[in-house]
Formats: structure tokens, C-alpha cells, sequence
């Protein structure tokens, strides 16, 4: 029989399919049951080819199917060839990929996200005090805030830096047991997005103390009494820490430090104490040159045995007090021009107790370890909380610049060529802030999503250059010259430090987002490989054979979705979310399988392809920014107000994912699996175009005129006063531009039907009076339009020197 074999086959691709879920239970009884079926009925035709069809059929259901026999016959084999093949990794490698914990990102990793999961989770919210804080200290803190004094001064004015102090700011994560404020990361997000709208270098005050160093450390690792002895005066800015781990020849490559502490003995406050010697050269240290309390990582050795373990402990992290004999601070970097304290500091032999260690003895040789894991939360906070605040306070200064700068007769905003770019900044402040309040709230809900912070560190730092670039060529030289009317120049010298900071830009795309997710959100690739590092055959068997189920299942959804556009995938919500949900669905699905290819074809040697694992990284991360899009548009409730950024967001999402993708497969070795994949994943009926010229305009409109959407998009902000020459000017300014919208049209129209003259709209304004067209309230409105809109666009200038 003619079927026979095929369905022989298709039995044996469904076992596959299920295999170590439900094979033996359905799959073997309906493979016996055919062939009774088939014996019975007509025993003649019982036909040796199909004899043994059914006994290779045979063979494999009881190999593939039956662990026991597949471990003894397949596994074991395989095993020891697997485990030459997984990338080898370092020490340093191996804690920093451990590091942390999985979240969304595995949904989004798996191929099937389940996006019921994700609308189901609740972002806490700010609480009462923490918006009292906002609205009152906060807002406070930015209305001393004078951007251009502060880069003319290159410090913080000494009431600022006592208000900072005073007020909590530089205690927020501390609990308020210890004298800080306790704040959530959703509330120390909102606090930097805040005072970076105002300035960068108090934003960086504020968020270093706040970031990874010694607060952060002895929070989660320190001994009760270094907490109770640190904590308040870290809080209330008795202390002023700095965490110094980067050296001249240790940047990136952290781990290979050779700041160094021998344990010895030796004299401290007039005894003798078992303690440390310690050799150190850093740079690039915020806060050092005034700190008061450097935190160090340094690699411990104990060649004595006085610590009766091993000689080389490894990386350590201790807390010295800079007034300690031979700690130096005391010169500066200038990075960019950028007012905030950061230098070098050294120390040679410098002498002190172990329990300076953080947490104590214990914990040397652990310092690796307490530093990427607290990374893996904090990244996830501050970077992208700079992010945000500085985004929107972009989108509201340029929204109100493109409305008032006026020329060839009409505002510039109105011109598609400056709509493209203004698309591009509120698109994007949009996913911004989106993935900054959904990662923030992963913190507060325990997590420490070692990959999405990686993935929000890089990418909302990059997409907020691109904002700022945008907005610079929005500006034209009102946004190249310096002075305090530029509402640009202080961001753009601060973006390559956002870039540059907690994992240079490229080095997080390229080796980290896709190495560490591969690892630790991909359903079986770390059980594998640690199953396979530990020749434990049981586990890795249930592990591999687990895989390739989910390869074949998975091909076979993405393949299915990629050919009918995403519709076949089922969204958790009808109405405008619908079709984002389906393409993400697909995204994820086609992701799930390249990475498979990638992985499988390139084995170890995928870890030194980086440009193919920073393609896998741009799918994965934009995968979250569209998941995170779509949940704050639900999350608000849905308006029509928001709907064009969210279609935005995800629709230039998906075609990041589709590009990253498609140029993986173009370049993929096997040049048959790339060409195949591309064919199935994405035939060209069904490519995603790039968000249209009719929705760009839609986004670049709502930002001018002051709409509603403009001012739900930047909510956060500090907004200043008319007597503030940046943003306030251009905010009071756009008041009045929008107040005369009406009666200089009425003029236009009177000028194009020669009722008056074509004059400058200024001289013509008594006339247009006497002739009836405007009334004299409207006359002064378009006079006042003038004059505010004339000292908008002015630009400083100062004594050549
Ligand atoms: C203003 C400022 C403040 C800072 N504050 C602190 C602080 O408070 N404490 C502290 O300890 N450090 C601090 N740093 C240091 C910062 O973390 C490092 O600058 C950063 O880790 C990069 O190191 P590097 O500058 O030596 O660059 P390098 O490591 O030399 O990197 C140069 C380039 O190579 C890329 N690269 C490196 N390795 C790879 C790879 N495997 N694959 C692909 N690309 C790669 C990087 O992405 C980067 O683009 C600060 C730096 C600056 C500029």
C-alpha cells in the first residue's frame, strides 16, 4: 500500500515532535495499533517492503523513544563529542553568564511567548511618598538646577550638593532601617529620568551612589556590622562612594585586573591585625577625586596559607576609606566637557584590616560573582532611567523648536523631511520609556534579568543617541552652539558616556545579550552543555532529545506563520494590538530557529562570530522594546491618543527583528540553510514593511502645537519656568505660537486675496485692524507670537576671548 510508508514517516515525524513529552503514551500504542489494523485486515499484502518499513519504524520508535535504550545506544556516544563542541568558557565567563536571573526574555527565546503571562504582570506602581518625592524634592532639586552655570563652574554649586545630600538622594536604594529612603527601582528610575531631563552631571551625582558600588554591595553582601556602620552614612552623604573596578589594561575585560592584595599581617590604629596589602591602579573612577569611600575589586592571594585555604582567592571587593595612609584621588578626568567628578586612583601597598572586605573574610574571592550579580539587576535601572528622562525632555524641547522655528514661511515641523526624524524621536521615546518602566518593575518584582538589563543598558542608550542626533539636526546650529538657550549640547557630549559605561555598547551586543541569552534563556542549550560538562548522561539525554522536539515543533510554527503573514498565530487581545502580537509571535518563532542554526552549524566557534551573535542580539532585544510597547499601550489603557507611537514602536520593531534576521541567514556559513530559511521564514509576501510615511506624520504632528500626546509622552520631566532660557523659553514661547495659529492664518488668506499687502506680518497688523480682519485682541496675540517666537530661536553668543 502506497500510504503506508508515509504515514509509517509521519508517525515517526510526530514522535519526533513529541518525543520525551507524550511518546510512549500515544505515539507507540497508535504506531501497534495501525499495524494490527493493517495485519488483520489483509494479512496477504503484508508485503516485505513494508515489512521493513515498519521494522526500521520499529527501530526508531524503540531507539529514539525508550530513554534507557536511546541513553545506552545514542546518548552515551554522543556525549563526549557534545561536550568538545559547547564553547569552552573561563572562570570569569562562567559566573558572569550564571549570573542573575531568566524572565520575559525566555518567553521571548522559546519560539511560543505566552503574552497572557506578560499582560498579566503588574508593574507596582509608585508609592505615595515616592510621588512626594517626585513632585516636591525632586522638582525642587531641578529648579536649582542651572545646566550652563554648572559646565561654566564644572561642579555642582555647594547648595545643590548639600541639598542632594540633605534630602536623601544619594540613599534611595538604602533602606530606610539604615536612614535612606527605600525607594523602589521604578521610583529611583523615575528620580534619574527626572533630574537628567534638567542635567546630566546631577543626574550622574545622584545615580552613581544609586548604581553598583559599595551601597548596592553591602546591601545584598555586607556584614551587619559594616551595613550598621556604612548604610546611614551613606544615606544621609556623610560618605561619598565610588566603586573602582576599570584599570588602564582592564576596561572590558575586567577580569583580567592586576590591582592585587596580599593577606599579611601588619599594624593598624596601633595593633596587629591579619590584613591586606594592597597594590591598585584604576581610571576613569566617578566620584573618585571626592570621594570619601572607594569601593575596590582587587585579586587576593594569600602566599603565606594565613588564611588556611588557597593561594590565589581571586577577585575581591573591599571598602577603604580615602583618608587611609597612601589611597590617592586626587586628579581628574574630563570626560567630554561633561561636569561630574570621575578620575584615577591609585594606592601602593596600602595596608588594611580583612574585614574590609565586604561581607567579611568569607566572601574573598567572591567579588566577581557579588559584581555581576548586582549588575544584572542594576543595569536595568539607572542607564535606562537616564535614558528616558533624557528622551522625553528631547521629544518636549524639540516638539515645541520644530513648531516655532519657522521657515520658508511655515513652521518647520510641517516640512516631511524634518517629520521623518520627529517620527523617529517620539516613535522611540515612546519604546524607551516603555522598556524602562517594564524592567524597572521586573526589579521590584525580585527579579535580576541578567539579559534584559544587558539589553536595555545597550539598547535604550543607542536609541537615545539616535534621538539626540536626530533632534541636533532638527536644531541646526541652535543646537550646535553652547549656552545656556541650547537645550541639546549638554545630552549629546553625555551620550558616549551612557554608550561607554556598565558594558561598552559593543561589547554588550555583540558577545553578551545573545551569549548569555543563548545560555540562559534558550529551554535546553544550559542544561546540555552543563549536563555534557558533567558527563551526566540521564540528564543531557533528557535535555537533547527535549531540544530536538522543540527544533522540529517550532520550525514547522515558524515556517507556518512566516507563510501566512502571522495570522495563524493567536493574539492575547483583539483590536489594535492584534497584528503586533501576531508578528511578534512569528518573530519569536523565526528567532527560536535561527538561533538553532546559528548555534548548531557553528557550534563552539558561534562565540567568536560576532557579527552573527550581535544580529541574534538586535532580533532578541527588539523582540523585548515591541513586547514592552505593546504592554504600556494596554497597560494605559489603550487610548487613540498613544495608538500611532504604538504601531510605530512595534511596527519598526518587527522590521529591525525581520532585518537582523535576514541578514543572519544571508551570512550564515551554510549557504543551503540560509538560503532554505529565508525562503520559509520570510517568503516576500510576507515581509514587514518599515512604519509608513502616513503613520511617521501622524507621530512627528502629535509632537508639535503642544497635543495631548506630547504631553502624556513626557510626563516625567521637569518642566521650568518662562524664565528659564532652554526648554521654558521654548515652552512659553509655543504658548503664544499656538495662541496666533488662527488670526495669522486669517492674515495669510487676506494677503493671498489682496486684501493686504505682502509685507512682513508685523507691518501689516494695524492695517489688517482697520480693515476688520483681526480684532485687536488678535492683533496683540500675533505680535506677541513674533516676539516671543524671535527670542526663541536666538542663540548665545558671548565677548570673543
Ligand atoms: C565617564 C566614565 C565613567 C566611568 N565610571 C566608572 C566607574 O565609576 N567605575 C569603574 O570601574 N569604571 C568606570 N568607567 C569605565 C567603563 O566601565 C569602561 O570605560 C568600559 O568598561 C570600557 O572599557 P574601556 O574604556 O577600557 O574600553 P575597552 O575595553 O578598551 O573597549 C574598547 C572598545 O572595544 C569593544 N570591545 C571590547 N571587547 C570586545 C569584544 N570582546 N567584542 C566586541 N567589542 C569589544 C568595546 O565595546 C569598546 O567599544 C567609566 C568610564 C567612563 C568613560
Amino acid at each position: 500500500m502506497s500510504y503506508l510508508p508515509v504515514l509509517g514517516l509521519l508517525l515517526l515525524f510526530i514522535a519526533l515532535l513529541y518525543q520525551g513529552r507524550a511518546f510512549l503514551s500515544w505515539v507507540l500504542p497508535l504506531g501497534i495499533a495501525f499495524i494490527y489494523w493493517r495485519f488483520s485486515e489483509d494479512p496477504e499484502s503484508w508485503g516485505t517492503g513494508t515489512a521493513g518499513l515498519f521494522a526500521i519504524y520499529a527501530l526508531c520508535v524503540v531507539v529514539f523513544g525508550v530513554p534507557f535504550i536511546r541513553r545506552l545506544v545514542l546518548t552515551r556516544n554522543i556525549l563526549p563529542a557534545m561536550a568538545t563542541i559547547f564553547p569552552k568558557m573561563s572562570e570569569t565567563e562562567r559566573v558572569a553568564l550564571e549570573a542573575g536571573t531568566v524572565w520575559w526574555d525566555a518567553d521571548l527565546f522559546s519560539g511560543r511567548p505566552d503574552f497572557q503571562k506578560l499582560l498579566d504582570f503588574q508593574v507596582t506602581p509608585t508609592s505615595a511618598e515616592e510621588r512626594s518625592f517626585l513632585e516636591n524634592e525632586c522638582e525642587e532639586l531641578c529648579r536649582m538646577l542651572d545646566a550652563w552655570q554648572i559646565h561654566l563652574d564644572h561642579d555642582l554649586p555647594q547648595n545643590v550638593w548639600d541639598f542632594i545630600k540633605s534630602k536623601g538622594f544619594m540613599g534611595l536604594i538604602i533602606p530606610t532601617e539604615y536612614g535612606g529612603k527605600g525607594f523602589s527601582a521604578q521610583a529611583t528610575s523615575e528620580i534619574i529620568a527626572k533630574v537628567s531631563s534638567r542635567s546630566v552631571s546631577a543626574a550622574v551625582t545622584v545615580m552613581v551612589p544609586n548604581s553598583l558600588g559599595p551601597a548596592e554591595l553591602l546591601l545584598h553582601y555586607g556584614t551587619q556590622e559594616q551595613r550598621d556602620h556604612y548604610l546611614p552614612r551613606l544615606a544621609d552623604g556623610r560618605e561619598i562612594p565610588a566603586f573602582a573596578l576599570t584599570e588602564p589594561n582592564a576596561g572590558s575585560d575586567a577580569g583580567a585586573m592586576t590591582s592585587h592584595g596580599i593577606v599579611c599581617k601588619g599594624q593598624w590604629e596601633g595593633e596587629e591585625v591579619l590584613g591586606m596589602r594592597l597594590t591598585w591602579n584604576k581610571r576613569y573612577i566617578t566620584l573618585a577625586p571626592v570621594a570619601t569611600l572607594l569601593g575596590l575589586a582587587f585579586k587576593l592571594q594569600d602566599p603565606d596559607g594565613l588564611l588556611g585555604g588557597e593561594e590565589d582567592l581571586d577577585i575581591t571587593c573591599a571598602l577603604i576609606p580615602t583618608d587611609t595612609p597612601g589611597v590617592v584621588h586626587d586628579r581628574q578626568h574630563d570626560p567630554l566637557g561633561v561636569p561630574f567628578f570621575n578620575g584615577p586612583t591609585s594606592g601602593e601597598d596600602v595596608f588594611v584590616p580583612l574585614d574590609f572586605i565586604i561581607g567579611g573574610v568569607e566572601r574573598a574571592g567572591h567579588g566577581w560573582r557579588m559584581l555581576m550579580d548586582c549588575l544584572s539587576a542594576g543595569r536595568g535601572v539607572s542607564l535606562p532611567g537616564m535614558s528616558g528622562g533624557g528622551a522625553q525632555g528631547v521629544t518636549r524641547g524639540i516638539g515645541a523648536y520644530a513648531s516655532i522655528r519657522e521657515q520658508f514661511g511655515i513652521p518647520i515641523g510641517q516640512f516631511e523631511g524634518i517629520q521623518e526624524p520627529l517620527a523617529r524621536i517620539g516613535g522611540l521615546t515612546y519604546v524607551i520609556n516603555a522598556a524602562r518602566t517594564l524592567t524597572a518593575g521586573a526589579v521590584d518584582a525580585g527579579e535580576k534579568p541578567a539579559v534584559i538589563s544587558a539589553i536595555v543598558k545597550a539598547y535604550l542608550t543607542e536609541n537615545m543617541r539616535i534621538v539626540v542626533n536626530d533632534a541636533m539636526d532638527i536644531t541646526g546650529g541652535a543646537g550646535i552652539c553652547l549656552g545656556p538657550r541650547n537645550i541639546l549640547g549638554q545630552a549629546y557630549h553625555a551620550m558616549p558616556i551612557s554608550i561607554t559605561v556598565e558594558g561598552a555598547n559593543i561589547l554588550t551586543r555583540n558577545m553578551i545579550i545573545f551569549g548569555q541569552g543563548a545560555i540562559r534563556c534558550h529551554p535546553y542549550a544550559f542544561e546540555e552543555m552543563s549536563a555534557a560538562w558533567e558527563g551526566d548522561v540521564a540528564r543531557f539525554d533528557r535535555a537533547l532529545f527535549g531540544h530536538v522536539g522543540s527544533i522540529f515543533s517550532t520550525f514547522t510554527r515558524a515556517a507556518a506563520l512566516g507563510a501566512s503573514c502571522a495570522r495563524l498565530a493567536t493574539p492575547p487581545l483583539p483590536g489594535p494590538t492584534a497584528r503586533h502580537f501576531q508578528q511578534l509571535s512569528r518573530m519569536s518563532a523565526a528567532f527560536n530557529i535561527c538561533s538553532e542554526v546559528a548555534m548548531a552549524t557553528l557550534g563552539g566557534s558561534l562565540k567568536f562570530r560576532e557579527r552573527l551573535t550581535a544580529r541574534l542580539a538586535d532580533a532578541l532585544s527588539w523582540m523585548y522594546l515591541s513586547s514592552a510597547t505593546l504592554k504600556r499601550f494596554v497597560d494605559e489603557g489603550q487610548t487613540e491618543r498613544d495608538r500611532a507611537f504604538m504601531e510605530w514602536g512595534c511596527t519598526h520593531a518587527h522590521h529591525e527583528i525581520q532585518r537582523a534576521l535576514m541578514e543572519l541567514l544571508d551570512n550564515l556559513p551554510s549557504r543551503f540553510l540560509g538560503v532554505s530559511l529565508k525562503v520559509k521564514l520570510f517568503p516576500w509576501w510576507s515581509r514587514v514593511q518599515p512604519p509608513s510615511d502616513r503613520l511617521s506624520q501622524k507621530i512627528a504632528k502629535a509632537l508639535l502645537d503642544d497635543g495631548e500626546a506630547r504631553r502624556h509622552l513626557t510626563t516625567e520631566i521637569h518642566i521650568p519656568g518662562p524664565e528659564d532660557l532652554g526648554l521654558g523659553r521654548l515652552e512659553a514661547a509655543l504658548d503664544h505660537v499656538v495662541a496666533a495659529r488662527a488670526p495669522r492664518k486669517k492674515l495669510k488668506e487676506a494677503q493671498r486675496a489682496g486684501a493686504l499687502p505682502r509685507n512682513d506680518e508685523l507691518d501689516i497688523l494695524d492695517e489688517a485692524v482697520t480693515l476688520g480682519i483681526l480684532s485687536e485682541i488678535e492683533k496683540n496675540l500675533v505680535a506677541e507670537a513674533a516676539k516671543s517666537r524671535d527670542a526663541a530661536v536666538q542663540v548665545d553668543d558671548f565677548e570673543r576671548s
